[in-house]
């Protein structure tokens, strides 16, 4: 997965820009501008929680085309002071995908990895980033826990490589899994994404030095469970993950408990669902606005998006918005609750 995705010369979010109609997948930001103005606002919110503090580093990882950013930064013009503030710094790796970040954001610096961030309070975003990290999937076995392995099947001549999955001949110890999916029953499958852990880890002694507060919203399950959610996209369909690597976009589902791990349950917010929060930060009201200044057209795009990211059956449910933040910190806006889990 790793390889696929992030080879250098032959990885699928190296060699293209992979979002909109005629990419693989399509995202909230792409699908309306009210969920970056929104996050704006939330950002807003916090920066005011934090202080106002006259500098600070507005953080974006994985920002796609950078469309979150300048509809969350347009909608912040409210408030001029938090505009001067904001340093926005972009974690993302994909150089075309920087080119676009460029011209849609032409302020903003970029970093390779979290250690990198510069110091500073700082308010950090992540749409849709911790689903596009690499995973590992092990299955229960009457042997125990083994990982599922990529391999060449054993068919296949060295034109045409066909890939299918093999387990493991060693055994992973329990102890590597959440107590929840210890025990579970043979033949059930779990992920684990220990880079985004390890991000996560690094966020939290980010966090700890500076103060600020992430808002990251993805796909996924609240608490850690069986299932195999590894997946691909192409052209906007589902394919198999082994059969085109470096071709489809891959992600698997996020395991928000698993992410909130190296953070204290009194430093962690939600997870919640995407059309919860969203409504909570006041959606209806802006697609109310934007209609009352649109043509019908427009208006029926307004309503459309606005029932794509928060009906249960679209994106409303299924996207979960979790928040972690700096000791001492207020709650961020949009969460009735600590920590759900
Ligand atoms: N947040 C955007 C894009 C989501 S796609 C949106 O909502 O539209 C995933 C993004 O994460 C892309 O920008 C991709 O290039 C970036 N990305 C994937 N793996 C990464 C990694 N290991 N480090 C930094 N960025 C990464």
């Amino acid at each position: 997965m790793e390889l696929a995705l992030a080879h250098p010369e032959h990885g699928y979010y190296r060699t293209r820009d992979p979002l909109g109609r005629k990419g693989d997948f399509t995202t909230a930001p792409e699908i309306s501008q009210m969920f970056g103005e929104l996050l704006g606002l939330w950002s807003i919110d916090m920066w005011q929680k934090l202080g106002s503090p006259n500098t600070f580093n507005l953080i974006e990882f994985g920002p796609g085309r950078g469309t979150l950013m300048a509809d969350a930064l347009r909608a912040a013009k409210l408030v001029p002071a938090f505009v001067e503030a904001a340093n926005v710094v972009f974690l993302e790796t994909s150089p075309t995908l920087r080119a676009e970040q460029k011209k849609r954001v032409p302020g903003a610096t970029w970093v390779d990895a979290v250690e990198a961030l510069p110091d500073g309070p700082c308010l950090i975003l992540a749409n849709e980033f911790f689903d596009a990290l690499p995973i590992k999937q092990f299955q229960k076995t009457v042997n125990g826990w083994q990982e599922r392995c990529v391999a060449l099947q054993p068919s296949a001549d060295n034109d045409t490589p066909m890939f299918e999955v093999s387990l493991a001949d060693t055994l992973t110890g329990p102890s590597t899994f959440a107590a929840r999916v210890r025990d579970a029953a043979e033949g059930s499958i779990t992920e684990l994404c220990p880079i985004g852990r390890t991000i996560m880890g690094q966020m939290r002694a980010h966090l700890a030095e500076n103060p600020g507060a992430a808002l990251i919203i993805d796909y996924g399950y609240t608490q850690s469970a069986c299932g195999d959610s590894f997946q691909a996209l192409k052209g906007h369909k589902f394919v198999d993950p082994l059969s085109e690597p470096g071709e489809a976009d891959l992600t698997a589902h996020v395991d928000f408990e698993a992410l909130a791990k190296p953070f204290d349950t009194s430093a962690c917010y939600g997870p919640v669902e995407q059309g919860l929060f969203l409504k909570a930060l006041g959606i209806q009201a802006r697609a109310n606005a934007l209609s009352a200044n649109a043509n019908e057209h427009q208006r029926d795009d307004i309503a459309s998006a606005l029932k794509r990211l928060t009906d249960p059956g679209a994106m409303g449910s299924l996207f979960k918005v979790m928040a972690v933040a700096s000791p001492g910190v207020p709650a961020p806006a949009g969460f009735p609750t600590h920590a759900s889990f």
